[in-house]
This record gives structure tokens, sequence and C-alpha cells, in this order.
């Protein structure tokens, strides 16, 4: 098989479209190997939801137990098979020079040792992202959706707005489930809302200050605090909703309808475009077919639709097919399989109707899982391009070309980015 592809995926310059670099997190001085593996995906092999509040709650106030061996081999003997512990240990073993023998009851506290030396250092995180070849990040940082990225995480962010918070705002102690207030997050706005009108214009007031916070999309999470199922507004019973504690639960579905269909138009007004969360979230209800009637509703709003929507990638690609408004973010889903991803690829390659469609990402909240997410999707991407050209479908050259498009020329061009 030719190596000239796989060489030219890993000297192209990546355009990350999602990341949930945080300051509180990701440049946190106090890190160890124990962290790595807690505050990463490899985690999600000890809890069955992620949606439950532990997710988030555990990211600020836990404090750092010591690594231990007896802590750290659950990861790597008893969950050892899994992809997201797979992908963050070959990150670990090629950050730390352990690549050979990877992470061992003999190197594990020289591992751990260098980890939290690294982190001592607040250009760390800088140098990792620079070994890994990306030059932009676009960040979900969810602890804050208010956050403007740049002053904390440097020019090379931008961020999207998290809407879930403000999407369940029917009270101002509602919540979503990484504990936001949508009505706490526009006091400090300055916005003081009363009435469901008020709220409705602080929402407008909130999309259009998206330029000043360095946020250039809208992300729609809202797939783990309720089903995709976002159906035509229905204000009057929307409206039933406000000022309630807790609503019942068909007027807290319309209030939530309702705003995300107001956050739909005002993207498309002011052509930012909604990153959306589909697949395994909240399982029952996160299918992509189910959002159709959102899309559709919103054809001058573009959509970025995310995961390959895992384990529905074939029916999301049906969408992709048909609505001119869909692009896809491949982020996360070659964390989860990078077997189903590769077979996913190829059919996406040829299903999609131009080579605009398809970004990456790498969905990480520390840059170690990020520089292995992204080592992985060059790897991946060249190897379906070397199987598409070994097999006669392209020729070298359109190969190429793609890879370019999708690992970053892709997410400039529709970000919009300078
Ligand atoms: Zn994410």
């Amino acid at each position: 098989m030719s190596e000239a592809i796989s060489q030219f995926t890993n000297a192209c310059e990546v355009v990350d479209v999602h990341e949930h670099h945080m300051p509180e997190v990701a440049l946190s001085r106090d890190v160890n190997l124990l962290k790595l593996f807690q505050q990463s995906y490899a985690a999600w092999t000890s809890y069955v939801l992620p949606s439950a509040p532990k997710a988030t709650s555990s990211l600020t106030s836990a404090a750092t137990e010591p690594t231990t061996w007896e802590a750290v081999a659950p990861f790597l003997e008893k969950s050892g098979s899994n992809a997201f512990v797979r992908n963050l240990v070959r990150g670990v073993c090629d950050l730390y020079g352990v690549a050979e023998t990877g992470i061992t009851r003999e190197n594990w506290e020289a591992v751990d040792a260098s980890v939290r030396l690294r982190h001592k250092n607040v250009n760390w995180p800088g140098e990792v992202i620079g070994r890994a070849g990306i030059k932009r990040i676009v960040t979900d940082p969810f602890l804050d959706p208010l956050l403007d990225p740049r002053p904390v995480l440097g020019e090379s962010y931008d961020a999207v707005l998290r809407i879930n918070a403000f999407a369940l705002g029917w009270h101002p102690e509602a919540r979503d489930h990484n504990g936001n207030s949508g009505h706490a997050l526009l006091r400090r706005l300055g916005m003081e809302v009363k009435t469901f009108d008020d709220y409705c214009a602080a929402i407008r007031e909130l999309v259009a200050g998206c330029g000043r916070r360095n946020h250039i999309a809208l992300k729609n999470a809202l797939a783990y605090d309720r089903d995709v199922s976002f159906d035509e507004p229905n204000e009057e019973l929307a409206r039933q909703a406000w000022g309630q504690i807790s609503p019942p639960p068909a007027a807290r579905k319309a209030f939530s309808d309702f705003m995300v269909d107001l956050f739909c138009q005002l993207a498309g007004e002011a052509d930012l475009p909604v990153q959306t969360h589909l697949g395994t979230a909240i399982l029952s209800g996160s299918h992509p077919l189910r959002i159709t009637p959102l899309i559709e509703r919103h054809p001058r709003t573009r959509f970025l639709l995310m995961h390959l929507a895992y384990p529905w990638s074939r029916d999301l690609l049906g969408m992709a097919f048909v609505h001119r408004n869909v692009w896809l973010d491949l982020c996360w889903s070659f964390l989860l399989s990078p077997s189903h991803f590769k077979l996913a690829l190829h059919e996406a390659i040829e299903v999609l109707p131009d080579e605009s469609r398809m970004m990456i990402g790498g969905d990480c909240l520390h840059v170690e899982e990020t520089f292995a997410a992204i080592e992985s999707a060059r790897r991946l991407v060249g190897e379906v391009l070397n199987e598409k050209v070994a097999s006669g479908y392209s020729r070298a050259q359109d190969a190429e070309r793609l890879a370019a498009r999708v690992l970053g020329q892709n997410a400039r061009e529709f970000f919009r980015m300078s």
C-alpha cells in the first residue's frame, strides 16, 4: 500500500472543530497520570450515563488523588480493550516517551512524575497542540458557556455558545446537565429578565453578542438533557412553563422546542452554524432522524451534526445526502470505534454531495487526549484514502485534496476563519 497519502495526512495542518478545552481543566497545574484517565473518555468505562452530574462536578471539585498502580491498573487491564483507553494510552506513551513498553507496573511512577512536571509548565498545553499540528481550535467550554476563549487559551481559539442552559430556562433555578442556569448567565451579561418576552429579547441579544466573545457557532448538546425531537414551536404551551420551577412535561418540552427554534432562526440570520450532538447520549432520544424536522424548518441555517450520530451513522449519511444545510463533524466517532469510523468514512466519501461536508475534532478535556485523537484521525483518514486509491475509486491527487479539506480547509471555510 502507498505510504505517500499517509505521509500527506500526517503533514496536513489541522483545524480542530471541537474540543472541551477550558482553563479550569486544560490549564490546571495540578494534573497527574491518574487525573488524565479520570478526566478523559477512559473514565466513561466505569459509569453508565455520561449525563450524570458526576461527569461535570468531578471536573472542578475533586481533589487530585495520588496516582497508584491500583488506581490506574483497572483502566489498563480491566478496560484495556476499550477504544477510549487505547487512544489515551497511545497519546500518553508517545508524549512521555514510553511508546516501546506502554504504561507498566515498572514505569508508571516515572510516567506519573513526568505528567506532574510537564503540567507545572504553562507552555505544555501549547507545546502539545503544536506537536499535534493543530492550527486552530473551536472549544466548547461547558463549565462557562459565556467564556471568551482568547484571553485565557490563546489566539488560536474560538468557542461555541452552548445553548442548553438557555433552552431550559423556564425558571431562574432551572439548570442543564452541566449545572448552568440560563438566567444566571444572562444576568452576567447585565440582562435582568422578568417575563417570557424579556427572555426572548435577551436570547436575541445573547446571539447578537457572539462575535464580541469570539463565539463562532452555537452548540446544541441537548441530547444529554432531553430527546432531540424538536417540534414545531407552540408558543402558547411554551409560555405555560414560564416561571414554574417544575413545569408539566409537555410545557417543559414546548419551552425548549420554542427556544431551540428561536436559536436556529437567529443562527441563520447571523450566519452562525449550529453544532449539534447526535447519537450516544440519552440513547433512546438521540437518533439523528428525530432532528430532521428542525433542519427542514431552517433551510438557511447551517447544521454541523456531530459524532457520525454513532451508532446510527448510515441514517446520518442519508440525511446529509438529502439536506444541503447539513455538514458533519466527525469528532468522537473514531474514539468510540476506529473500525466503524473507517467503514462509515468510506461510505461518507461516496454519498456526500461534495468535498466540503466533513470536518474533524478531538472532543477532549486534556491536550494529551486531543493529541492522541488528532493523531488517530490523521492515521484513519490516511488508511481509508489509501484504500480508496488502491481500489481504483480515487486518484492519489484527489485523495490528497480531500484529506487536506477534511483535516483543515473545510473548517476554515465553514466557520469563515480568517
Ligand atoms: Zn463534545
